[in-house]
């Protein structure tokens, strides 16, 4: 865990950021190694913590804990800051001992939720990384990262440099009732439409889906069918987690919005990651729907980017719970 000195608590009364208390801190250092080695990068970035975007199922939400919040509203609410990211960072890319090694960005809460339009650190952090020619990927539910376009651009001149968007689902009701602070996920699939076309390989990671909930092949299919539309360079399913800390705030939402499905999710997790053979399974159909849709034609990668480092399916269920599934 980073560790972080608070300096000040702001609120701002705008309409996005109404009810938000910002809690604005110095990290000691802001280039974290990923645990676990599970996963194709070993460092990561993550200027905030806790995120506006609140979805329902957030992976992260247990990280609030250790900052003596709750995984709850605070997560949603109270949004630590860290001010000094892209000094820290310019820091840490001169210092001798840092190898140029590629940076994932996304892993923890989102780089690009509300605040990033206010405290704009992403676009330091962008430019250090730049200046230091260092490859870096982005994963994000925020149309904002395409207020960093030209940044993004000039990164891919000098580095290998990839973003990947986390849509689940289209459907606008289930968008409503689960991520209720993310921008639309048809305006998540135009961002990445116009970042593959200036040239930055972008993928969906399809997560997570929730069974009942999102993974009717109608729903799926429309995922598919335009990601392959947009570009996509690889679309990536991850069937939801519900690991102790997140399972506590998830069900009693799902108590409240599903009660039908109560039962059948308490059957189904028993253990964090769900049936084996139920992802196994949602992944084959993921891929046949890309192929179904030409994906494999017009050259899209089915699945599993992300996994391409694991061994067995536990390495990738410990692997999927590492990036937090933005
Ligand atoms: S899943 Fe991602 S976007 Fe949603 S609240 Fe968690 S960190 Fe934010």
């Amino acid at each position: 865990m980073d560790q972080l000195f608070e300096i000040a608590r702001k609120t701002f009364d705008t309409p996005e950021f109404r009810g938000i208390t910002f809690i604005e801190s110095e990290a000691k250092s802001i280039i974290n190694r990923v645990p676990g080695g599970a996963l194709p990068f070993d460092w990561t970035i993550n200027p905030y913590r806790g995120c506006s975007h609140a979805c329902v199922y957030c992976f992260a939400r247990p990280t609030h804990t250790y900052l003596d919040m709750n995984a709850g509203r605070d997560f949603e609410n109270k949004i630590v800051v860290k001010v000094n990211a892209p000094e820290v960072l310019r820091r840490e890319l001169a210092a001798r001992r840092w190898k140029g090694e590629h940076i994932a960005m996304g892993t923890g809460t989102d780089p690009y939720q509300r605040a990033e339009g206010r405290y704009r650190l992403m676009r330091g952090i962008i430019e250090a990384l730049i200046d230091h020619r260092n490859p870096f990927s982005i994963l994000t539910k925020g149309t904002l990262i395409l207020r960093d376009l030209d940044l993004l651009v000039r990164a891919a001149e000098v580095a290998p440099v990839s973003a990947a968007f986390s849509i689940g689902t289209l459907d606008e009701r289930v968008w409503r009732e689960t991520e209720p602070g993310t921008p639309h996920p048809k305006a998540r699939m135009d961002a990445v439409r116009t970042l593959t076309d200036a040239g930055i390989p972008t993928g969906i990671l399809m997560a997570p889906i929730l069974p009942g909930i999102s993974d009717r092949p109608d729903q799926l299919r429309e995922v598919v069918g335009a990601a392959i539309d947009a570009g996509a360079t690889h679309v990536s399913p991850i069937m939801l987690h519900l690991r102790p800390g997140v399972r506590e705030e998830f069900l009693p939402w799902l108590e409240q919005e599903h009660p039908d499905l109560v039962e059948r999710y308490l059957q189904m997790y028993r253990q964090p990651y769900g049936p084996k053979a139920m992802r196994e399974s949602l992944g084959e159909r993921i891929s046949s729907m890309v192929s179904a849709a030409g994906g494999i034609r017009r050259g899209v990668e089915p699945a599993r980017r992300f996994f391409r480092r694991d061994r067995s399916p536990g390495v990738k269920a410990q692997a999927s719970e590492q990036l937090r599934l933005l």
